[in-house]
């Protein structure tokens, strides 16, 4: 099981190319899923409408933050104004729920700054919806904007990566004790889902993987929970995978570095 949840909405400045983006993105989504929106995109001339429509499709719009800032580079008061301001600009509009997401997943850079943000999101309401499968994405988008790029090896070399990573993940889970658990999947907004978010989809399914209820997910014990109390943030799994001090099978070698290496021998 896993649940599609997409972040930040960097829409693109031209109207009709944000809205044609954004409408081969919802397509491909069989099942409600979380939009994790940086409000700093208002200056989008599409970003009402954008939002309007995911809440009309039953997703959930959720606080990304506004400014899109490190949380384990900055103040904690100064992060959690830009919260607060997200929360303003979302709160009110319809499919919102309250679910936060840390930009970069960082929580916190030390003990101390994590457990403020944690009792500020707490008494705020919130929960906070970590990441099982990373994608890499934003780091595959780049290459579609190089001169020459070949849309299809692109897009093979995607699919061909998360599963991989899914595959990792599921295996990872299962070292740590969680059969059932339902994964929460992190793609971004981007040129790259517009293309091939709904060929994942249908692959990730063919491998047997269920796309479940967004909602179900991020409510799961072990996702809405707070993170294991240690120094460090990122991937649920390798922290709880470190909490617990359990050995997981190794990272595949393709997707070090963000996949950058693989992209770079494949010449893409
Ligand atoms: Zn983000």
């Amino acid at each position: 099981m896993l649940a599609v949840t997409m972040d930040d909405f960097n829409l693109p400045e031209n109207s009709e190319r944000a809205l044609e983006r954004d409408l081969r993105i919802r397509s491909a989504l069989p099942v409600r899923a979380a939009a994790f929106v940086s409000g700093k995109n208002e200056t989008r001339s599409t970003f009402d409408r954008v939002l309007s429509d995911w809440a009309d499709d039953g997703h959930i719009i959720a606080n990304h933050s506004y400014s899109h800032m490190n949380s384990s580079e900055n103040e904690t008061e100064v992060i959690i104004r830009d919260i607060a301001r997200n929360h303003d600009l979302l709160s009110e509009r319809a499919g919102f729920e309250p679910y936060f997401r840390f930009p970069f997943l960082a929580g916190g850079r030390d003990l101390a700054q994590q457990d403020d943000y944690r009792a500020f999101l707490s008494d705020a309401g919130y929960i906070v919806a970590p990441v099982t499968i990373d994608t890499y994405d934003w780091n595959v988008t780049a290459r579609l904007e190089k001169p020459g790029a070949d849309r299809a090896r692109i897009g093979d070399y995607y699919l061909r990566s998360v599963r991989t990573m899914a595959k990792h993940a599921h295996a990872s889970a299962l070292a740590l004790g969680l059969k059932n658990l339902p994964h929460l999947m992190l793609v971004h907004h981007n040129a790259l889902n517009a293309l091939f978010l709904g060929p994942l989809l249908k692959t990730l399914q063919s491998d047997g993987w269920e796309i479940v209820d967004a909602k179900t997910a991020m409510d799961h014990p072990v996702m809405a929970g707070p993170p294991p109390r240690i120094d460090g943030w990122g991937n649920r799994l390798n922290l709880l995978r470190r909490a617990a001090g359990v050995e997981v099978p190794a990272f595949p070698d393709e997707l070090q570095n963000f996949g950058t290496p693989a992209m770079d021998a494949l010449g893409l």
